[in-house]
């Protein structure tokens, strides 16, 4: 069952609609489908996985509901989704906290949208439901963390949507498209001071966006501690290839990628 802070916010949203998952009238999602959603996170890595990339944590394989409530939100424009998908993205930011035993200021980095998304949709979607995590995290963490929402990244222009994309191209298109602005990281640092990041977005598929996230946080200065998502894609048999994944299963194996070391950081800007 997942502890829904905000739940009475868009109950005035939904009347006269019908669950998402269900599709019994009255509320975007009824209370048996809520409470039918996972509550804990683990890793879970692509096939293959990109080098280097630090564990990804997700809440379920994407499929059945939690499928549902992810288009819902980003391709029917739900507004109304994003608290739930708050508390399940959440539920990957406390467990990849946990797993390194994590205390104080943590930053949670959305993935950054194409502007053609945030304009089409009239708001950035990744980030609304990152806020909401921000806010569960808190509520969750028991004092042991400060949490700060630090959308640092931006999308490089030219970047394509990466549905229908194979891997390599995936790779190609995502390859140097983000970049972390120099101006929001000091102005965080002198705020925060050092700080655990972890990486969110909504659905992990191939990996290579948070690490292509990864990537420019480093190249910023910034480490990052761990890669948190609602979702993440089960790759079939015969896409995952010689030494894949068992069919239906997502590889829970870290391999050598998966060191759970917390890395502390002051995200301040390198000298020139
Ligand atoms: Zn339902």
């Amino acid at each position: 069952m997942v502890c829904m802070a905000g739940l009475d916010g868009f109950r005035d949203l939904i009347l006269g609609g019908s669950c998402v998952g269900c599709a019994a009238p009255g509320r975007l999602l009824c209370g048996t489908c809520l409470a039918s959603l996972p509550d804990e996170a683990s890793p879970h890595w692509p096939s293959p996985v990109p080098e280097g990339l630090r564990v990804p944590y997700a809440v379920a394989p994407y499929d059945g509901l939690v499928r549902d409530l992810v288009i819902g939100h980003k391709e029917r424009n739900l507004v109304g989704l994003r608290d739930v998908l708050g508390s399940l993205l959440a539920l990957a930011v406390l467990a990849a906290l946990d797993a390194s035993d994590v205390r104080g200021a943590v930053l949670l980095v959305p993935v950054p949208s194409r502007a053609a998304s945030v304009r089409s949709r009239g708001r950035d979607a990744t980030l609304d439901v990152t806020e909401r995590a921000r806010r569960s995290v808190q509520a969750r963490g028991s004092g042991r963390y400060e949490v700060t929402l630090a959308p640092l990244l931006r999308s490089r222009p030219g970047v394509r949507d990466q549905a229908g994309l194979d891997l390599d191209e995936r790779r190609d298109n995502l390859s140097g498209s983000m970049a972390c602005s120099s101006g929001r990281l000091r102005r965080l640092a002198r705020r925060v001071g050092s700080a655990h990041v972890v990486v969110c977005d909504d659905v992990l598929t191939t990996g290579s966006t948070v690490r292509e996230a990864q990537r420019a946080l480093a190249a910023a200065g910034v480490p990052t501690l761990a890669h948190a998502t609602v979702a993440a894609t089960v790759r079939r048999r015969s896409e995952a290839g010689p030494g894949g994944p068992p069919g239906g299963e997502a590889a829970d194996s870290p391999g050598v990628h998966g060191e759970s070391s917390a890395s502390s950081l002051s995200p301040a800007p390198r000298h020139h």
